[in-house]
């Protein structure tokens, strides 16, 4: 048996292989795994040694496997002790495991060629500094139409978030019913994947054009944030000054840390404060955004957790109100990322006055 790194930039966690079990050394506080297994013999067992924060993130989940190393299943550990999760293979030959399903550049080509002929779609290379990233720009522009924007796989290995966005992206792209109740009435933009090799990095693995390092990449705060989100950053405020944010949302993933689906905004940030009518629409439409979707559920927060992200930048500076949803890949993988999708543009549309998201 070998173990190959996959080709995305990754580099393997240590391992060692005694017999027909190899062990992956994921502390104290590696996530990442995205490795091919090659030549295995029927009955490999495949061990991960563990902290405490990759067992919360992995443990109800499982170990993702592939045989083709595009759609993973998740195999349940079968045995487990503290700092050491262990599944056995029944079949051998080669194999793909990894920790996240994984969403890479090779997905996003897939999608980008796999769209391409789609009606009522165009695609910009958001770039800079030698970054870049592509938006799905869906619908007419029109004044008096909302934007709304979907941001996936913001941070690094949150690759459910990318998921989700890719099945967007495609659900759109099929001008089925659902797309045109959507882009009747308003202009949809959507960017799956902003960070580059997300699948395979750990989330604390970006840094700014000086080197400084960034909490993943997600820091819509930042003075210099990553070229790619810099540029990602101005599009969505020039949407906010022309006064047409309808809803962004950005889709993160917690892995199996919680077994929900998780949406919310904030009440305050920096000086600003949500309040009154204000509230009371954000709060309703919160409810409506998480009607129906796998495992959702809906939160009001006082404040941000981490300064700087996405919906403390915007409703500090911009007195935008926008909303964040953590996926769960506890219990569900693929089809709970598509029925996901679905039911976020089905709420999206739903929702029939997007005036509040910004200040008056
Ligand atoms: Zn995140």
């Amino acid at each position: 048996m070998d173990v190959l790194h996959h080709f995305d930039g990754g580099v393997p966690a240590p391992f060692d292989i005694v017999d027909d079990q190899v062990t992956f050394d994921l502390r104290p506080d590696r996530h990442v795994l995205h490795v091919l297994l090659r030549g295995t013999r029927p009955g490999v067992r495949v061990s991960l040694n563990v902290g405490e924060k990759t067992a919360q993130f992995v443990a109800d989940q499982g170990l993702l496997v592939s045989r083709d190393g595009l759609r993973y299943e998740a195999l349940p550990f079968d045995q487990s002790a503290p700092g050491r999760l262990s599944v056995g293979l029944d079949e051998g030959g080669d194999v793909y495991v990894a920790t996240a399903p994984p969403y890479g550049r090779d997905n996003l080509d897939r999608l980008l060629t796999e769209t391409r002929t789609a009606p009522d779609l165009a695609v910009r290379l958001l770039g800079s500094g030698g970054r870049a990233t592509p938006l799905f720009l869906f619908g007419r522009e029109a004044a008096g139409r909302p934007v709304h924007w979907f941001i996936g796989g913001e941070d690094a290995w949150e690759c459910a978030g990318s998921w989700v966005a890719d099945a967007m992206v495609r659900e759109l792209a099929s001008g089925g019913d659902l797309a045109r109740r959507l882009l009747d009435r308003a202009a949809v933009r959507i960017v799956p994947l902003p960070s580059p090799y997300s699948a395979t990095q750990p989330a604390a693995s970006y840094t700014t054009l000086e080197g400084r390092g960034l909490y993943a990449a997600a820091t819509w705060g930042d003075g210099q944030p990553p070229p790619e989100f810099a540029r990602l950053r101005d599009e969505v405020v020039s949407t906010v000054r022309q006064g047409r944010l309808g809803l962004l949302l950005t889709i993160h993933s917690w892995h199996a840390a919680r077994d929900l689906s998780g949406m919310e905004f904030i009440r305050t940030a920096g000086a600003t404060e949500i309040t009154g009518a204000r509230l009371e629409w954000a709060k309703q439409t919160l409810e409506t955004l998480i009607r129906g979707v796998p495992k959702g559920r809906a939160h009001v927060a006082e404040k941000i957790w981490h300064p700087g992200l996405a919906r403390d930048y915007l409703l500090a500076e911009h007195g935008a109100v926008t909303f964040r949803i953590e996926i769960t890949t506890c219990g569900q993988l693929y089809q709970g990322f598509a029925g996901t999708a679905r039911h976020l543009l089905e709420n999206t549309a739903a929702v029939t006055d997007w005036g509040p998201a910004l200040p008056r």
